[in-house]
């Protein structure tokens, strides 16, 4: 006889249902159950499934396990009104979870004087045809006891079949906008319910975005997430279907004790979602909103908002086979659009290329066709399947894989508009406009007309984004993170964008516009006689040698940072090699890779960074548990000696590449002399049982630690690289990723100009070179101060090398270190900027 077991979720004191304190689980309204008043900070999956609802206020989880049993677990009563403050959802929506999985962090504390109580019902609330026998005695339990066994009732399960989901036709409808403030949550889903069931011959569902459930199921209910603000629609019918359509109506307009007034509708039409929280005034003439630079440059134009429009998604499924069938299709459609792309850059080929092999991948088109199978139409599966993984992505708190989401919704999009057999609008701005939106999209970004577009400013977005990408390799400035007072706006306004002082300045006076446009045609004429001397070496004007490198992230950066006049690689980022998949790359895999880069680089040097994935960026193909404090937590090199294998794997991969170039290591995020030593040993090893000469090894300075501890590390490792994105973020407290403080970081902050010069003091005592491969290195404006302080090599990004070795051909090593005691004597980052711009107006750049 088949059967489920299920284990404790929680460690605590057990209790019957009856006595929780509320009696919408107390009579049973959303199912059998038990309860447990936790002692414990975690909740734990009681079996394996998948998460199928995860109420946004973070306190109650869906599973669905094998067969369709249902489970609800609902973190404390009356905890929808914290609105999420205190719980951390472990896991998404769509998860698959294995049993003991840990699904939510509660900060007890927090929520102990807040909630009415933390009793946790966990509630059978689709039993599927199981009987469940609940075997634990009541009392203190563990987390992981055996709690429940689940056993096929065959007599239940053959005459009681599932809910389609869909009512019979000839329907009454009524729509309404839900006022509760949280949205239909387990409690009000329950007391809707009973209304339904009190009229036994009235069937009522509910519709919203295409979906649709019985109101007679409070699980199926809370699979819709429907939230406030919403408008839903009630469709029902039989005998007296009208008066109880009125009753709910009515019941439902009242707020149900929880209403809320809705909010004003934003005048401006959000892509993908909008920015939560505030409400943000106009920019007044004159402000100036900081943002994050994501392509460098200067540009000035009347602001322009695209209308960004949605293909219309088929809501009903015409039948399981004629939905597969349109899916596939429509699928192909795609692949050879993407595979034919008109005009592309290479780097967007490349781009193009990553979402090919995401819609090759079995496990997107196999979800999505499972839920066809299951009535859904296929336009909803694939939005749902895709969205999903967008909101994996966005949930690792990490802004690199958090920008790779963009990825999946474009691609969702891509397929939408071919099934609805149409052609996403083409975007056509003024020439010379500032497009403005909230986020944008790669393809929307490659499909902006040459000559267009002056530059882009976004609420949301990253540097390291695709879109960034795209627009650096079209020349076209970019600031992203501006927050959402930018999209307020209005079209039309004249606006200066500039990369430098990372602003985007708003309805500027009359001469600051006619600057901005000197100096934008000027920095055009700059870039020109830069690349045209891309080939000389690095140096500066009196010949101190610095090399110039670049930083790469996959083979098709090789060619553009060579026509850029970089002299080798100071930083590749190796995590970016195996991005875009789903399984871990082999040692052979990485040898190749590693061996044509190297290859590439024509006996150029190629400094191989070890992986930089953690907690807080997750590899798909490297799962490790969600952290509360992720850029605190197991991250650089911390992973690679908790997983031995994972980095001894990359280390003979790398020594098996070494007869294909100059090739080193670099490891980074290192915090004590201990990671150094450990690396070593590994190393060590590795080349010993191969049987190949040990190449250098370095490490990236981007702790604090790791500064003022240089001379320790230069005495035990044969070259350092500064890695200003992650140092600036830890020395200023500043999370890189977050763009309410990330506009505020400024690697030229005194602070960290500090432990820049601390560290190459340090590194000279023992005769150690040190170069700087964060984003500072990209910057014309630091590279002579870099050098001041001590700094022997620049990494830059591939587009920015010709202007970095330009800049510090126009300066002396005595203007350097000038500069450099200035800067440290300065007070902030404005000050050293101010200082640094006028050493290179005095030699004319
Ligand atoms: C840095 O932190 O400066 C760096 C180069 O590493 P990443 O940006 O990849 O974290
Ligand atoms: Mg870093």
């Amino acid at each position: 006889m088949p059967s489920i077991s299920l284990s404790a979720p929680l460690s605590g004191w057990l209790c019957p249902l009856d006595e929780v304190p509320d009696p919408v689980f107390a009579g049973g309204m959303l199912g059998e159950g038990v309860a447990i008043d936790p002692l414990g900070e975690v909740l734990h999956a009681p079996a394996a499934g998948e998460v199928i609802g995860f109420h946004e206020a973070g306190h109650a989880v869906t599973l669905r396990l094998r067969e369709g049993v249902e489970l609800l677990l609902h973190f404390g009563l009356d905890t929808v009104r914290l609105g999420g403050a205190g719980f951390t959802p472990l896991v998404y929506i769509g998860a698959h979870v294995d049993e003991g999985q840990p699904l939510l962090r509660v900060a007890l504390d927090e929520v102990v004087g807040k909630a009415r109580s933390l009793v946790t019902p966990l509630l059978v609330t689709e039993p599927a045809g199981y009987a469940i026998e609940w075997i634990a005695p009541f009392g203190t339990i563990e987390v992981g006891e055996p709690l429940a066994r689940l056993v096929r009732d065959e007599a239940t399960s053959s005459d009681q079949p599932l809910d389609t989901g869909r009512a019979p036709e000839a329907r009454l409808q009524r729509k309404v906008r839900i006022p509760l403030a949280h949205g239909l949550h387990a409690r009000p889903c329950a007391r809707l319910a009973e209304i339904v069931r009190a009229a036994a011959a009235v069937k009522v569902h509910v519709a919203v975005g295409g979906r649709e459930a019985s109101l007679a199921s409070p699980t199926a209910m809370l699979r819709l997430a429907v939230r406030h603000g919403d408008t839903v629609a009630l469709l029902a019918s039989g005998p007296d279907a009208e008066p109880v359509l009125d009753q709910l109506v009515q019941m439902i307009e009242s707020g149900m004790g929880e209403g809320a007034p809705f909010p004003a509708e934003s005048a401006v039409r959000a892509p993908i979602t909008s920015v939560s929280g505030a409400e943000f005034s106009v920019p007044a003439a004159g402000a100036a909103l900081p943002g994050v630079a994501a392509s460098p440059g200067i540009a000035v134009g009347p602001v322009w908002r695209p209308v960004q429009t949605e293909p219309v998604i088929d809501e009903i499924s015409a039948g399981p086979e004629v939905e597969t069938t349109r899916l596939r299709d429509a699928l192909i459609a795609v692949r050879t659009a993407l595979c034919s792309p008109a005009g592309a850059h290479a780097e967007e080929e490349a781009i193009l290329g990553a979402h090919l092999a995401l819609l090759d991948d079995p496990e997107l088109t196999g979800a999505a066709e499972a839920l066809i199978a299951d009535g859904v139409s296929a336009g909803e599966a694939w939005r749902r399947v895709l969205h999903a993984e967008a909101a994996g992505l966005r949930a690792t708190g990490d802004a690199r894989f958090a920008e790779r989401a963009a990825d999946f919704i474009d691609l969702d999009l891509r397929v939408q508009w071919c099934l609805a057999g149409d052609e996403p609008p083409v975007m056509v701005p003024p020439a010379g406009a500032i497009l403005i939106a909230d986020d944008l999209l790669p393809s929307q970004v490659a499909a902006l007309s040459p000559g267009g577009v002056a530059g882009i400013a976004t609420a949301r977005g990253g540097p390291t984004s695709h879109v960034a990408i795209i627009a650096a390799s079209r020349g076209l400035p970019a600031l992203v993170a501006l927050g959402s007072a930018v999209l307020e706006i209005a079209d039309g306004t004249m606006v200066v964008l500039d990369t430098v002082t990372g602003t985007l300045e708003v309805d500027p006076p009359a001469e600051r516009l006619s600057a901005a446009r000197a100096a934008a045609s000027m920095r055009e004429t700059r870039r020109a006689a830069a690349l045209a001397a891309a080939g000389r070496d690095g140096a500066t004007a009196d010949g101190k040698r610095i090399e110039v490198f670049a930083n790469l992230g996959k083979l098709d950066d090789v060619a553009p940072a060579l026509a850029q006049g970089a002299e080798g690689c100071g930083l590749l980022r190796t995590e970016f090699l195996f991005l875009d998949r789903a399984t871990a790359p082999d040692e052979d895999e990485q040898m190749a890779c590693y061996a044509a880069i190297a290859q590439a680089l024509e006996g150029r040097p190629l400094i191989v960074r070890l992986l930089d994935i953690g907690g807080d960026k997750p590899a798909p193909y490297l799962p490790i548990a969600a952290e509360e404090n992720p850029a605190l937590g197991l991250r650089g090199i911390r992973v690679g000696l908790a997983r031995p294998e994972v980095l001894s794997t990359q280390l003979r991969a790398i020594l098996r590449a070494t007869p294909s170039g100059d090739i080193r290591i670099m490891a980074p995020m290192i915090a004590r002399i201990e990671e150094l030593r450990a690396v070593r040993e590994v190393l060590l090893a590795e080349a010993r049982a191969l049987g190949v000469a040990v190449p250098q090894l370095g490490v990236m300075v981007e702790t604090p630690a790791a500064a003022v501890m240089a001379d320790r590390l230069a005495a035990e490792c044969d070259f350092l690289s500064v890695g200003t994105n992650d140092l600036t973020q830890y020395t200023l407290a500043m999370d890189r990723g977050n763009p309410a403080v990330a506009g505020g970081l400024d690697g030229l902050d005194p602070a960290v100009l500090r432990l820049i010069a601390q560290t190459c003091t340090g590194a000279e005592r023992f005769g150690k070179w040190v170069g700087v491969c964060g984003g500072l290195a990209s910057d014309p404006l630091a590279a002579g101060l870099l050098v001041g302080l001590g700094v022997g090599e620049l990494s830059a990004a591939p587009g920015q090398v010709a202007e970095v070795k330009a800049s510090l051909a126009a300066v002396t090593d005595a203007q350097c270190k000038a500069l450099a005691r200035k800067a440290l004597d300065a007070a902030s980052a404005t000050e050293v900027r101010a200082l640094a711009t006028e050493m290179l107006r005095e030699v004319g750049l």
